[in-house]
Order: C-alpha cells, then structure tokens, then sequence
C-alpha cells in the first residue's frame, strides 16, 4: 500500500484497539495503546499506537494527536532504558509500504538496541509468548511505580 489510499478499520492495530485481536498491553490510557511487537528486532521491541485516530500514518494524524503519542513514545523509551539497559534505543516509524510500513495504523516502534546486535527493519521470526509474558510482566510494573 502507498502513502494514499483509505484507512482500513479491519487492520490488525484497529481490532486490537477494539479489543478483538490480543495483544501484550504494556500500557493504555484514553488517546494511546502500548503492547510489544509479536516479531521484535530486540527484546523489548515495543509499539505504541493512538487510539483515536483513524490515521494510516503520520501525515494523516490530526496534529493535537500528535502530543500524546510523542509523550507515550518518550515515557515508554525511558521504561524500556531503565528496566533493560539497552546500549541505545530507537524510536521508529514509517509511512507506505516502499518505506517499510507493513500496517496501516499508525504506530511508533520504540526498540531497545544492544551493541553488537545489528540493526534489522524486520525480524522473522516471531517471539516466544513465556519471554513475552515475562517482558510485560516487568515492563508493566515499571510502568506503574
Ligand atoms: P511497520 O513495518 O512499521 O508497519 O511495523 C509493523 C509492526 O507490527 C511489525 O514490527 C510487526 O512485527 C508488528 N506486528 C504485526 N502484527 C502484530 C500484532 N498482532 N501484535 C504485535 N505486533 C504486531
């Protein structure tokens, strides 16, 4: 899909949003949704989507949108340093399928990276749901203290 075209409400973020499809939340509140990513390029590999917005991708989102996804994204990125002391983390996001996008609601990737490591777009395989588990299980603590 381009960067044009019309938003999808059966994409994948959009059930998870609607609570049809499962996730593993890390953290929600009225505009914003975080959960990690089922096939991460690094342990930690988080996402973080607004709730509201029918947005395929930065460009659509209403701008006043905008303010608390960035603070979600930022308070996420500081978690996910404390609890697993990444050397570095990346936050990523990317719009129509020529520049990575592979769904269509827009979504930041906030991704702890170690040194040695690499720097993969997509990972192939997917994660084993008991290190899932145990990752929100932390990650939501941290999260709430
Ligand atoms: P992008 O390439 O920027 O569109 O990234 C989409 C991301 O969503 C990828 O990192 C996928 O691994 C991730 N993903 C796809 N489906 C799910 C899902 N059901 N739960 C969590 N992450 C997902």
């Amino acid at each position: 899909m381009s960067l044009y075209g019309d938003y999808d409400p059966q994409n994948i973020f959009a059930q998870i949003i609607r609570g049809e499809a499962p996730c593993y939340k890390l953290y929600e509140d009225d505009e914003v949704l975080a959960f990690l990513d089922l096939f991460p390029q690094s342990p930690g590999h988080s996402l973080v989507i607004p709730k509201r917005a029918a947005a395929r991708n930065l460009l659509e989102i209403d701008p006043d949108s905008l303010g608390p996804l960035m603070r979600a994204t930022q308070r996420l990125a500081k978690v996910l340093v404390e609890e697993l002391q990444p050397d570095g983390v990346q936050v990523a996001q990317f719009n129509g399928a020529p520049a990575g996008q592979t769904v269509f609601h827009l979504h930041m990737h906030v991704i702890p990276r170690f040194a040695g490591q690499g720097l993969g777009i997509h990972a192939a395989n997917k994660a084993d749901p008991a290190e899932l588990e145990a990752l929100q299980a932390r990650l939501v603590k941290r999260l709430a203290s």
